[in-house]
């Protein structure tokens, strides 16, 4: 079972999770006083109104402190470690904690970007100020992504219109492999031969409409697999389409 990051937050903080959901960098505005508050609050920090707003604000500042947390309590980041966080004194006032990339330097001008951890909440991490070469390839970073580059993928319908398609996709954006099911081996298809001529492209038994073919799959490459694309035009029995649908899961 995959460990998620922690996942709790009050009800303020969860103005950070809407704003990571929309890709912005967002903080809690003062409508009296027009203070920028950190961490998220329930009243401003510097005249105690209950009037904050949630703006887009500056994301410029400084790394002023880092450190590297080589253990932790909580599973998800000792499984990780070690993990470099730091504190961040932003240009339009509040400093914050956060997780910082390894290409930020001590003292360095930085950004801070909002992503969504894989608990689904938002999540602080700084960026060095100028665009690196391969910024994203970054092990923390991908922490909160879903680049296909480096990342075992899934297709569970090799043989349907798109198949072919992501499955080339994915194996131009450097997947690691990419594992492309196929329902009825004996049954031949147009495209198969493509398929197969595709760098780190492997063909896989899978039939989703049925039981034993998908847990014998999981037990081979259920927990090897980083994105599943469930492109299987599968519809289960007993809807108002009932009747043909089973043939396009095969
Ligand atoms: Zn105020």
């Amino acid at each position: 079972v995959p460990v998620v990051p922690p996942d709790t937050r009050s009800r303020a903080a969860l103005g950070l999770s809407v704003a990571a959901a929309r890709g912005r960098f967002m903080l809690q505005v003062c409508k009296e006083c027009s203070a920028i508050q950190y961490p998220p609050r329930d009243a401003c920090s510097s005249c105690l109104s209950v009037g904050l707003d949630w703006q887009v604000v500056s994301s410029r500042g400084r790394l002023v402190a880092e450190t590297v947390v080589r253990t932790s309590t909580h599973v998800y980041f000792r499984e990780r470690a070690p993990w470099r966080v730091g504190t961040v004194q932003l240009d339009c006032g509040p400093s914050m904690i956060c997780h910082v990339h390894g290409d930020c330097v001590p003292q360095g001008n930085v950004h801070i970007i909002n992503r969504l951890d894989k608990s689904g909440h938002g999540v602080l991490f700084a960026v060095p100020e100028k665009e690196m070469p391969a910024m994203e390839d970054d092990p923390q970073l991908r922490e909160l992504t879903c680049s296909p580059k480096f990342r075992r993928i899934l297709i569970t319908d090799a043989r349907s219109e798109s198949g072919l398609a992501l499955a080339k996709a994915f194996s131009g954006a450097d997947a690691a492999i990419v594992f492309a099911g196929e329902a009825e081996s004996w049954r031949h298809w147009p495209e198969r031969e493509n398929l197969q001529r595709l760098d780190n492209v492997e063909l896989v038994p899978l039939d989703v409409s049925d039981t034993q073919s998908v847990e014998e799959l999981c037990g081979e490459i259920g927990g090897k697999v980083d994105i599943l694309v469930n492109n299987a035009r599968f519809v289960r029995p007993g809807g108002v389409i009932d009747g043909g649908d089973l043939i396009f899961a095969q």
